[in-house]
Protein backbone atom coordinates (compact mmCIF):
# COMPACT_ATOMS: atom_id res chain seq x y z
CA UNK A 1 0.00 0.00 0.00
CA UNK A 2 1.35 3.24 -1.38
CA UNK A 3 0.88 6.77 0.58
CA UNK A 4 1.28 10.08 -1.09
CA UNK A 5 1.96 12.78 2.42
CA UNK A 6 2.23 15.39 1.31
CA UNK A 7 3.77 18.01 3.94
CA UNK A 8 4.96 15.27 5.47
CA UNK A 9 8.49 17.04 6.57
CA UNK A 10 5.69 19.09 8.71
CA UNK A 11 5.19 18.81 12.92
CA UNK A 12 1.95 16.24 12.21
CA UNK A 13 3.13 15.10 8.79
CA UNK A 14 6.33 14.03 10.12
CA UNK A 15 5.12 11.80 13.23
CA UNK A 16 2.36 10.38 10.46
CA UNK A 17 5.14 9.54 8.22
CA UNK A 18 6.31 6.96 10.89
CA UNK A 19 2.91 5.78 11.90
CA UNK A 20 2.38 4.90 8.37
CA UNK A 21 5.89 3.05 8.26
CA UNK A 22 5.44 1.16 11.47
CA UNK A 23 1.89 0.12 9.73
CA UNK A 24 3.73 -1.22 6.66
CA UNK A 25 2.88 1.34 4.36
CA UNK A 26 5.49 2.62 1.42
CA UNK A 27 5.48 6.31 2.14
CA UNK A 28 5.70 8.80 -0.69
CA UNK A 29 6.84 12.57 0.89
CA UNK A 30 6.45 15.17 -1.21
CA UNK A 31 7.17 18.47 0.93
CA UNK A 32 8.30 22.11 0.00
CA UNK A 33 10.16 22.63 2.97
CA UNK A 34 9.01 25.92 3.47
CA UNK A 35 8.31 24.90 7.22
CA UNK A 36 9.23 21.29 7.75
CA UNK A 37 12.86 19.76 7.79
CA UNK A 38 14.16 16.87 5.60
CA UNK A 39 15.49 15.47 8.98
CA UNK A 40 12.09 14.75 10.10
CA UNK A 41 11.27 12.13 7.55
CA UNK A 42 12.00 8.95 9.01
CA UNK A 43 11.47 6.61 6.23
CA UNK A 44 10.28 5.93 2.84
CA UNK A 45 10.70 8.29 -0.49
CA UNK A 46 11.19 12.15 -0.45
CA UNK A 47 10.38 14.23 -3.25
CA UNK A 48 11.54 17.84 -2.71
CA UNK A 49 8.46 20.24 -4.69
CA UNK A 50 5.26 22.21 -4.31
CA UNK A 51 1.69 20.70 -4.73
CA UNK A 52 1.23 24.45 -7.07
CA UNK A 53 4.00 22.59 -9.61
CA UNK A 54 1.27 20.86 -11.79
CA UNK A 55 4.23 19.09 -14.13
CA UNK A 56 5.95 17.60 -10.95
CA UNK A 57 2.37 16.86 -9.35
CA UNK A 58 1.57 14.63 -13.06
CA UNK A 59 5.06 13.14 -12.70
CA UNK A 60 4.75 11.96 -9.37
CA UNK A 61 1.17 10.47 -9.85
CA UNK A 62 2.78 8.73 -13.42
CA UNK A 63 5.15 7.11 -11.56
CA UNK A 64 3.42 5.72 -8.49
CA UNK A 65 0.30 3.91 -7.58
CA UNK A 66 -1.25 5.70 -4.55
CA UNK A 67 -3.77 3.96 -2.79
CA UNK A 68 -4.52 7.58 -0.73
CA UNK A 69 -3.45 10.98 0.10
CA UNK A 70 -3.19 13.07 3.28
CA UNK A 71 -2.49 16.88 2.74
CA UNK A 72 -0.69 18.34 5.57
CA UNK A 73 1.00 21.01 3.26
CA UNK A 74 -0.85 24.50 4.81
CA UNK A 75 0.15 27.41 6.02
CA UNK A 76 -0.99 27.92 9.91
CA UNK A 77 -1.24 30.88 11.18
CA UNK A 78 -4.41 32.55 11.84
CA UNK A 79 -3.15 36.01 12.43
CA UNK A 80 -0.49 36.06 9.52
CA UNK A 81 -3.66 34.78 7.86
CA UNK A 82 -5.64 38.45 8.27
CA UNK A 83 -2.30 39.91 7.62
CA UNK A 84 -1.99 38.16 3.92
CA UNK A 85 -5.23 36.38 3.28
CA UNK A 86 -4.10 35.71 -0.38
CA UNK A 87 -0.99 33.66 0.82
CA UNK A 88 -3.51 31.36 2.54
CA UNK A 89 -6.40 31.22 -0.09
CA UNK A 90 -3.55 30.33 -2.48
CA UNK A 91 -1.55 27.30 -0.65
CA UNK A 92 -4.59 26.34 1.17
CA UNK A 93 -7.39 26.39 -1.07
CA UNK A 94 -6.41 26.93 -5.16
CA UNK A 95 -2.98 24.60 -4.53
CA UNK A 96 -5.12 21.70 -2.58
CA UNK A 97 -7.44 21.75 -5.42
CA UNK A 98 -4.61 21.42 -7.72
CA UNK A 99 -3.79 18.15 -5.63
CA UNK A 100 -7.47 17.07 -6.10
CA UNK A 101 -7.46 17.59 -9.56
CA UNK A 102 -4.45 15.64 -10.11
CA UNK A 103 -5.61 12.85 -7.77
CA UNK A 104 -9.09 12.76 -9.74
CA UNK A 105 -7.45 12.59 -13.36
CA UNK A 106 -5.27 9.71 -12.11
CA UNK A 107 -8.06 7.99 -10.18
CA UNK A 108 -6.92 8.13 -6.81
CA UNK A 109 -9.90 8.36 -5.25
CA UNK A 110 -9.15 8.46 -1.06
CA UNK A 111 -7.87 11.83 0.77
CA UNK A 112 -7.21 12.23 3.69
CA UNK A 113 -7.88 16.62 4.58
CA UNK A 114 -5.97 18.31 8.09
CA UNK A 115 -8.81 20.38 9.19
CA UNK A 116 -9.32 22.52 12.07
CA UNK A 117 -11.34 23.80 14.77
CA UNK A 118 -11.07 27.68 13.31
CA UNK A 119 -14.03 26.59 10.73
CA UNK A 120 -16.32 26.95 13.77
CA UNK A 121 -15.29 30.46 14.87
CA UNK A 122 -16.74 31.66 18.25
CA UNK A 123 -18.36 28.82 19.47
CA UNK A 124 -22.01 28.95 19.99
CA UNK A 125 -21.94 26.09 22.69
CA UNK A 126 -19.28 23.47 23.95
CA UNK A 127 -18.06 20.99 23.77
CA UNK A 128 -17.95 21.42 19.73
CA UNK A 129 -19.66 18.60 17.76
CA UNK A 130 -20.11 18.11 14.09
CA UNK A 131 -22.82 19.81 13.52
CA UNK A 132 -21.73 22.81 15.23
CA UNK A 133 -22.04 25.57 12.86
CA UNK A 134 -19.46 26.49 11.28
CA UNK A 135 -18.21 30.57 10.97
CA UNK A 136 -15.00 30.77 10.82
CA UNK A 137 -13.69 34.51 11.69
CA UNK A 138 -10.54 34.82 9.61
CA UNK A 139 -9.07 33.48 6.36
CA UNK A 140 -7.42 30.39 7.95
CA UNK A 141 -10.62 28.74 9.27
CA UNK A 142 -12.16 30.11 6.08
CA UNK A 143 -9.32 28.07 4.03
CA UNK A 144 -10.13 24.95 5.76
CA UNK A 145 -14.05 25.28 5.40
CA UNK A 146 -13.84 25.91 1.67
CA UNK A 147 -11.72 22.63 1.16
CA UNK A 148 -14.25 21.02 3.19
CA UNK A 149 -17.39 22.05 1.01
CA UNK A 150 -15.21 21.22 -2.18
CA UNK A 151 -14.52 17.66 -1.20
CA UNK A 152 -18.38 16.84 -0.61
CA UNK A 153 -18.44 18.42 -4.03
CA UNK A 154 -15.72 16.28 -5.29
CA UNK A 155 -17.41 13.47 -3.46
CA UNK A 156 -20.64 13.75 -5.52
CA UNK A 157 -19.07 14.61 -8.71
CA UNK A 158 -15.96 12.17 -9.21
CA UNK A 159 -16.65 9.70 -6.56
CA UNK A 160 -13.38 11.03 -4.48
CA UNK A 161 -13.73 9.98 -1.07
CA UNK A 162 -12.31 12.31 2.20
CA UNK A 163 -12.08 11.95 5.10
CA UNK A 164 -11.60 15.51 7.22
CA UNK A 165 -9.89 15.78 10.86
CA UNK A 166 -10.70 19.14 12.22
CA UNK A 167 -7.82 19.41 14.94
CA UNK A 168 -8.15 21.05 18.23
CA UNK A 169 -4.89 21.98 20.06
CA UNK A 170 -2.10 19.17 18.73
CA UNK A 171 0.80 19.41 20.89
CA UNK A 172 3.10 16.96 22.35
CA UNK A 173 6.02 15.06 20.48
CA UNK A 174 7.15 11.21 19.39
CA UNK A 175 6.98 9.51 23.07
CA UNK A 176 10.37 7.94 21.40
CA UNK A 177 12.12 11.70 21.26
CA UNK A 178 12.66 11.13 17.27
CA UNK A 179 10.58 14.34 15.97
CA UNK A 180 8.46 17.05 17.57
CA UNK A 181 7.48 20.41 16.91
CA UNK A 182 9.67 22.99 14.90
CA UNK A 183 7.64 26.25 14.18
CA UNK A 184 9.52 29.04 13.01
CA UNK A 185 7.90 31.22 13.96
CA UNK A 186 6.40 29.43 17.08
CA UNK A 187 2.98 30.61 17.94
CA UNK A 188 1.83 27.47 20.35
CA UNK A 189 1.42 27.73 23.93
CA UNK A 190 3.11 24.67 25.05
CA UNK A 191 6.40 25.24 23.00
CA UNK A 192 6.50 28.65 23.89
CA UNK A 193 6.07 27.60 27.54
CA UNK A 194 8.75 24.89 27.38
CA UNK A 195 11.13 27.61 25.84
CA UNK A 196 10.58 29.68 28.58
CA UNK A 197 11.74 26.36 30.84
CA UNK A 198 14.50 25.87 29.12
CA UNK A 199 16.16 29.31 29.10
CA UNK A 200 15.66 29.97 24.83
CA UNK A 201 13.01 32.55 25.33
CA UNK A 202 12.99 35.18 28.54
CA UNK A 203 9.24 34.61 29.85
CA UNK A 204 6.27 33.43 28.44
CA UNK A 205 3.04 35.77 27.63
CA UNK A 206 -0.06 34.89 28.84
CA UNK A 207 -2.61 36.67 26.34
CA UNK A 208 -5.53 37.48 28.92
CA UNK A 209 -6.75 36.77 32.30
CA UNK A 210 -10.02 38.20 32.10
CA UNK A 211 -12.10 35.51 30.05
CA UNK A 212 -15.12 33.93 31.61
CA UNK A 213 -13.25 30.71 32.44
CA UNK A 214 -12.64 29.15 36.91
CA UNK A 215 -9.09 31.21 36.54
CA UNK A 216 -9.34 33.87 33.74
CA UNK A 217 -7.52 32.07 31.20
CA UNK A 218 -8.48 30.68 27.96
CA UNK A 219 -8.95 26.39 27.77
CA UNK A 220 -8.44 24.58 25.11
CA UNK A 221 -8.18 20.81 24.28
CA UNK A 222 -4.36 19.74 23.42
CA UNK A 223 -4.16 16.92 21.71
CA UNK A 224 -0.90 14.31 21.68
CA UNK A 225 0.24 14.56 18.25
CA UNK A 226 0.61 10.79 18.19
CA UNK A 227 -2.77 10.39 19.26
CA UNK A 228 -3.46 12.42 16.16
CA UNK A 229 -1.52 10.31 13.74
CA UNK A 230 -3.13 7.31 15.17
CA UNK A 231 -6.84 9.12 14.00
CA UNK A 232 -5.19 9.04 10.54
CA UNK A 233 -4.23 5.86 10.84
CA UNK A 234 -7.79 4.60 11.09
CA UNK A 235 -9.25 7.14 8.81
CA UNK A 236 -6.98 5.82 6.14
CA UNK A 237 -8.14 2.32 7.16
CA UNK A 238 -11.70 3.22 6.97
CA UNK A 239 -11.61 4.79 3.47
CA UNK A 240 -9.54 1.93 2.21
CA UNK A 241 -12.49 -0.74 3.15
CA UNK A 242 -14.67 1.17 0.95
CA UNK A 243 -16.59 3.60 3.61
CA UNK A 244 -18.00 6.99 2.68
CA UNK A 245 -16.63 9.98 3.04
CA UNK A 246 -16.82 11.82 6.56
CA UNK A 247 -15.58 14.50 9.11
CA UNK A 248 -14.59 14.59 12.36
CA UNK A 249 -13.83 16.63 15.16
CA UNK A 250 -10.43 15.62 16.96
CA UNK A 251 -9.24 16.74 20.56
CA UNK A 252 -9.02 14.69 23.66
CA UNK A 253 -11.98 16.15 25.10
CA UNK A 254 -10.15 17.45 28.15
CA UNK A 255 -10.11 21.42 28.42
CA UNK A 256 -6.98 22.91 30.12
CA UNK A 257 -6.39 27.00 31.10
CA UNK A 258 -3.62 28.62 29.98
CA UNK A 259 -2.73 28.77 33.64
CA UNK A 260 -3.25 24.95 33.90
CA UNK A 261 -0.76 24.38 31.15
CA UNK A 262 2.33 27.19 33.17
CA UNK A 263 1.26 24.89 35.81
CA UNK A 264 1.71 21.61 34.33
CA UNK A 265 4.97 23.19 32.95
CA UNK A 266 6.46 24.27 36.17
CA UNK A 267 5.83 20.78 37.68
CA UNK A 268 6.94 18.55 34.46
CA UNK A 269 10.24 20.27 34.19
CA UNK A 270 11.21 21.44 37.44
CA UNK A 271 11.84 25.08 36.67
CA UNK A 272 10.25 28.13 37.56
CA UNK A 273 8.78 30.07 33.92
CA UNK A 274 8.52 33.41 34.13
CA UNK A 275 5.13 34.37 32.81
CA UNK A 276 4.17 38.14 31.99
CA UNK A 277 0.32 39.22 31.55
CA UNK A 278 -0.65 40.30 28.56
CA UNK A 279 -3.21 41.96 26.75
CA UNK A 280 -6.17 39.19 25.34
CA UNK A 281 -4.90 37.88 21.38
CA UNK A 282 -7.67 38.82 19.01
CA UNK A 283 -9.61 36.43 17.70
CA UNK A 284 -9.75 33.89 20.52
CA UNK A 285 -12.47 32.30 22.01
CA UNK A 286 -12.48 31.34 25.90
CA UNK A 287 -13.05 27.65 25.54
CA UNK A 288 -12.32 25.35 22.44
CA UNK A 289 -13.19 21.83 23.95
CA UNK A 290 -14.18 19.28 21.20
CA UNK A 291 -17.18 16.45 21.33
CA UNK A 292 -14.89 13.80 19.76
CA UNK A 293 -17.54 10.92 20.58
CA UNK A 294 -17.98 10.55 16.34
CA UNK A 295 -14.52 9.48 15.96
CA UNK A 296 -14.46 6.91 18.75
CA UNK A 297 -17.65 5.95 18.07
CA UNK A 298 -16.94 5.29 14.35
CA UNK A 299 -13.83 4.43 13.78
CA UNK A 300 -12.90 3.37 17.33
CA UNK A 301 -10.20 6.14 18.13
CA UNK A 302 -8.79 5.99 21.93
CA UNK A 303 -6.28 8.55 22.50
CA UNK A 304 -3.58 6.95 24.41
CA UNK A 305 -2.17 10.01 26.13
CA UNK A 306 -5.01 12.51 26.96
CA UNK A 307 -3.14 13.16 30.47
CA UNK A 308 -1.91 16.91 29.70
CA UNK A 309 1.52 15.81 31.61
CA UNK A 310 2.67 12.75 29.22
CA UNK A 311 1.67 15.81 26.38
CA UNK A 312 4.26 18.24 28.25
CA UNK A 313 6.87 15.59 29.49
CA UNK A 314 7.27 14.37 25.53
CA UNK A 315 7.36 17.86 24.42
CA UNK A 316 9.85 19.37 26.87
CA UNK A 317 12.12 15.66 25.96
CA UNK A 318 12.06 16.93 22.46
CA UNK A 319 12.78 20.78 23.44
CA UNK A 320 15.37 19.38 25.69
CA UNK A 321 16.90 17.29 22.77
CA UNK A 322 16.57 19.67 19.44
CA UNK A 323 18.98 22.42 21.49
CA UNK A 324 17.01 25.27 19.66
CA UNK A 325 16.64 24.16 15.62
N1 LIG B 1 -1.31 31.70 24.44
C1 LIG B 1 -0.70 32.51 25.40
N2 LIG B 1 0.60 32.89 25.20
C2 LIG B 1 1.31 32.52 24.10
C3 LIG B 1 0.70 31.68 23.12
C4 LIG B 1 -0.62 31.30 23.33
O1 LIG B 1 -1.32 32.88 26.39
O2 LIG B 1 2.47 32.92 23.98
C5 LIG B 1 -2.70 31.29 24.62
C6 LIG B 1 -3.62 31.69 23.48
O3 LIG B 1 -4.13 33.00 23.72
C7 LIG B 1 -4.69 30.61 23.54
C8 LIG B 1 -3.94 29.38 24.06
O4 LIG B 1 -2.73 29.88 24.63
O5 LIG B 1 -5.67 30.95 24.51
C9 LIG B 1 -3.57 28.42 22.94
O6 LIG B 1 -2.98 29.15 21.89
P1 LIG B 1 -2.25 28.44 20.68
O7 LIG B 1 -1.68 29.54 19.83
O8 LIG B 1 -1.29 27.42 21.19
O9 LIG B 1 -3.40 27.67 19.92
P2 LIG B 1 -4.82 28.16 19.33
O10 LIG B 1 -5.84 27.72 20.33
O11 LIG B 1 -4.77 29.62 19.13
O12 LIG B 1 -4.93 27.39 18.06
Amino acid sequence: MKILVVGGAGYIGSHMVKRLIQGGAEVVTLDNLSGGYRDAICGGTFIYGDIADSSLLSRVFASHDFAAVMHFASYIQVGESVIEPAKYYQNNVSNTLNLLDMMVAFAVKRFIFSSTAAIFGEPQYTPIDEQHPKNPINPYGRSKWMVEQALADYDRAYGLKSTCLRYFNAAGADPDGEMGERHDPETHLIPLVLQAASGRREQIRVFGRDYDTPDGTCIRDYIHVTDLAEAHWLALEHLLAGRDSCAFNLGNGNGFSVQEVIDAARQVTGKTIPCADEQRRSGDPARLVADSRSIRDQLGWQPRYADLDKIIADAWRWETRSGGS
